[in-house]
């Protein structure tokens, strides 16, 4: 089994409460009948957690806060777009750890209802207590961030900063530890996926589980990753960069290349957050055959392009994949205007 000790000397709070479950999908295989071409499809429930509605950004945050609350921060300044998850979830952390919270939200997507900038995410950013920044178009969130830093500091305080999507090197350690929690559950399950499907947005997770699958000495080739923000050759090129900065504070002398990674662009559509056809199918279709929900930004998108490679042959006919649901299903009510009547 893959080595938990590499990751005990970095500070960590505990916002989980163990291994999220894997379950099969048995329903939506029925539904799909024949369409499944014999593949059997389970899915990684990290969107079943109890803090702030779970979502992938807590594994992130436990390594994050760790590291705010070591370094003697009382505060975290989290960046993100308006319907951050990452945003979101921070709040909550925050909230539960005892810190205080501000969000800079920059206006990544081109939706101007009330419902994006008010219901959703940014609905529960302020439940959670968090002083909420929505900047306006073309403002530089980072420039923003340190000058709310730098006030900050001249209170007394000390503010912690959360860049976009927490895909630090640090930030990506909580999906090293959810590489080690597949294998132990694949072990666990007698189940070996041949497969396993993710969105990729800021890189944070891909890279993370991509370094915990290395170190677990498992084959890279199964993680297939759909990009949902930049292009696919930008995206393979930032998420190598951050693997191997992983590996490099992890004191591994491992490294990957471009070549190692997969990652599709077939799913971009108009770009990051804009609503495509297949990704609202497949909201609706997990929906109506297995009561649960995907997100419009990323597992909609991820899951439409699993679909689409069990049909085009690219997942071969017969073989376990294993689908990261990674929450996000506040952003639903945000694109309630692009989900209703279809
Ligand atoms: C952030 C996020 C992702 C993508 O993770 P990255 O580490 O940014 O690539 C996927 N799904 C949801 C719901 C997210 O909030």
């Amino acid at each position: 089994m893959p080595n938990r000790d590499l990751l005990k000397r970095f500070a960590r709070v505990c916002l989980m409460q163990g291994p999220t479950p894997i379950q099969r999908l048995a329903r939506l295989e029925q539904v799909l009948g024949e369409q499944r071409r014999g593949v059997s499809i389970w899915a990684k429930r990290d969107d079943l957690m109890e803090l702030g509605g779970g979502g992938n950004k807590l594994r992130k945050l436990e390594f994050l806060i760790g590291q705010a609350k070591s370094e003697g921060c009382d505060t975290v300044v989290a960046i993100g777009g308006v319907q951050s998850n990452l945003g979101r979830l921070a709040a909550a952390a925050c909230a539960r750890t005892g810190l205080a919270c501000e969000l800079v939200l920059a206006q990544m997507v081109a939706r101007d209802s009330e419902i994006y900038k008010r219901n959703g995410n940014v609905l529960l950013d302020e439940l959670f207590g968090a002083r909420v920044h929505i900047l306006s178009r073309g403002d530089d969130p980072a420039e923003f961030a340190s000058r709310r830093v730098a006030e900050i500091a001249t209170s007394g305080r000390k503010a912690f900063i959360a860049t976009l999507g927490g895909s630090t090197p640090v930030g990506c350690l909580g999906y090293v530890d959810c590489a080690f929690e597949i294998a132990m559950q694949s072990a666990e399950m007698g189940t070996d996926f041949d497969h396993v499907v993710i969105p990729n947005g800021s890189g944070g997770m891909h890279a993370g589980l991509v370094a915990g699958t290395v170190i677990a000495g498992s084959d890279l080739s199964r993680i297939k990753a759909h990009t949902v923000l930049s292009p696919a050759d930008a995206c393979v090129l930032a998420t190598v960069e951050k693997v191997n900065a992983v590996f490099e504070i992890l004191s591994r002398d491992d490294r990957v290349e471009p070549k190692d990674l997969t990652i599709s662009g077939a799913q971009l559509g108009g770009g990051y957050g804009v609503p495509t056809p297949e990704m609202i199918e497949a909201v609706r279709l997990v929906g109506r055959s297995e009561g649960l929900l995907l997100d419009p930004v990323y597992g909609g998108k991820a899951f439409a392009g699993l679909l689409s490679d069990i049909e085009g042959g690219i997942i071969a006919p017969g073989s376990n994949v294993l689908f990261v649901m990674t929450g996000g299903t506040p952003g639903l009510y945000a694109y309630a205007d692009a989900l209703n009547g279809h």
